[in-house]
């Protein structure tokens, strides 16, 4: 029986995301396939146009589209968060969707890093894959004054959370960590935001 070539590769590219294995895959591309052209060309285009024309701040790393991008690039202020935020503290998350979960859920007023995952050697993420560099020139401009670690409770997260706790002892920072009264391993998204509030306003200092 002869098979699809394209249509093996369009299986094997999906299986990138989160959670979709081989199986899930080819029932995700035989359902493309069926649908109504046009949906399906949308979607491709929509993921082109997300490659392309979506970047991270240069600051905090939550995602931006090319005409925020650029603004942030002229100026010195973080355009991200508007005016009136407490600058000296900035909430270090494994990524710029913990950050929107935060600002959402916690009544906080500060500034934010999301870094590029954690820490994992084994996998190749060493501290400059993950963005902790960045986070390094950031520190250095002296005007921080309170890391709060919202990485999560994975050995990763907290590998990550130890890392950054030492870097900002050089430079006197004080730092504390999201008090999480449950879930061990478990990751800032599948928290609700009451926990996430809590485990906020409830931060130990470290
Ligand atoms: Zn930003």
């Amino acid at each position: 029986m002869k098979e699809s070539k394209k249509l093996n590769d369009l299986i094997d590219a999906l299986t990138i995301l989160p959670g979709i294995g081989k199986k899930t895959a080819q029932r995700m591309a035989y359902k493309l396939l069926a649908s109504n052209k046009d949906q399906t060309l949308n979607l491709a285009n929509k993921l082109i146009d997300s490659t392309s024309e979506i970047y991270t701040c240069p600051i905090c790393g939550i995602y931006l589209d090319t005409d925020d991008y650029q603004m942030q690039l002229s100026t010195d202020k973080h355009l991200c968060i508007g005016d009136n935020r407490d600058i000296s503290k900035v909430c270090i998350t494994e990524s710029p969707a913990d950050v929107y979960i935060i600002e959402k859920s916690a009544n906080y007023n500060g500034d934010y890093f999301a870094l590029k995952g954690s820490l994992s050697p084994l996998d190749g993420r060493g501290p400059s894959e993950i963005g902790i560099d960045r986070l390094d020139n950031r520190l250095k401009t002296g005007q921080i004054k309170e890391l709060i670690l919202a990485t999560s409770t994975t050995i990763e997260g907290e590998a990550t959370a130890h890392y950054i706790q030492q870097m900002a002892i050089k430079y006197n920072i004080k730092v504390s960590r999201l008090a999480f009264g449950i879930p061990l391993n478990g990751e800032l998204g599948y928290l609700d935001s009451d926990t996430i509030s809590h485990a906020f306003n409830e931060r130990k200092i470290i």
